[in-house]
């Protein structure tokens, strides 16, 4: 029922290698979260079987139940999550995450720091940044990005690994590539700043090729694993 993963793993897989090359990158320089989101646990399970082993996720309730059914591969699996995150949610992603990609708002960072149990490393956060203007709701705008980041790499029990971006939809590879530039030219510039990032996550199923294209370290990949979503239910 569900060996249409492992071929659909293979084929994103392929992409990656692909548009690493064109980049003139080497592919392991490119990391695949799988985004799993309203897809259950069995189809988790069967990316794990073909060798993924990191997992996002946006959905706390759905994101905790999968968590604990693959209990027995937790110290195997890297749990990511990249929802919007409410202050009434952090306590349960500071103890059930690796990493948060959707960090925006200096009182949610730390609040995860606050959170996170003593006894689980520094949770990995990446700072979400608005690189499509007012189209998009979600993300620090870049102005605010650099006194933000310096802000939460100060926390104990977060280590600020990078940038996160969800660019509008756009059409060309041209269009594409432009927000994906934005978010890597404020990497670099964060950097510059002393900030220590390793992290760009962007790209997903329609624009990975011009993530990488731009630099980007990890893709956010769902539907180009694991088909379609249906949210009716
Ligand atoms: C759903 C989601 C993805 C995956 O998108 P696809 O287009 O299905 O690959 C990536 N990132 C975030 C933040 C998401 O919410």
């Amino acid at each position: 029922m569900s060996s249409h993963i492992a071929r659909h793993l293979d084929e994103v897989r392929q992409r990656i290698a692909k548009a690493a090359a064109d980049a003139s990158r080497n592919p392991s320089s490119v990391a695949l979260l799988a985004v799993s989101k309203t897809f259950p646990v069995e189809d988790v399970r069967a990316a794990f079987n073909a060798g993924q082993r990191a997992f996002g996720e946006n959905y706390v309730q759905e994101a905790v139940a999968k968590i604990t059914e693959l209990t027995e591969s937790r110290r195997e699996i890297e749990w990511h999550f990249i929802g919007p995150l409410q202050s009434n949610k952090t306590k349960i992603v500071a103890e059930n995450f690796d990493w948060v990609h959707s960090v925006d708002r200096l009182k949610i960072a730390q609040r995860l720091s606050e959170q996170r149990p003593n006894h689980l490393a520094p949770l990995n956060v990446c700072l979400q940044v608005n690189v499509s203007g007012e189209a998009s709701k979600s993300g620090v705008v870049p102005d605010e990005a650099l006194t933000l980041a310096h802000a939460i790499a100060a926390l104990p029990n977060l280590t600020l690994r990078g940038l996160m971006a969800i660019p509008e939809p756009a059409g060309t590879l041209d269009e594409q590539r432009a927000p994906h530039r934005r978010l890597r030219e404020l990497m670099e510039a964060l950097r510059a700043d002393g900030l220590e990032l390793d992290t760009l996550s962007m790209g997903m199923s329609a624009d990975m090729e011009a993530a990488i294209l731009e630099g980007a370290t990890m893709v956010r990949i769902g539907t180009a694993i694991f088909g379609a979503r249906d949210y009716s239910h």
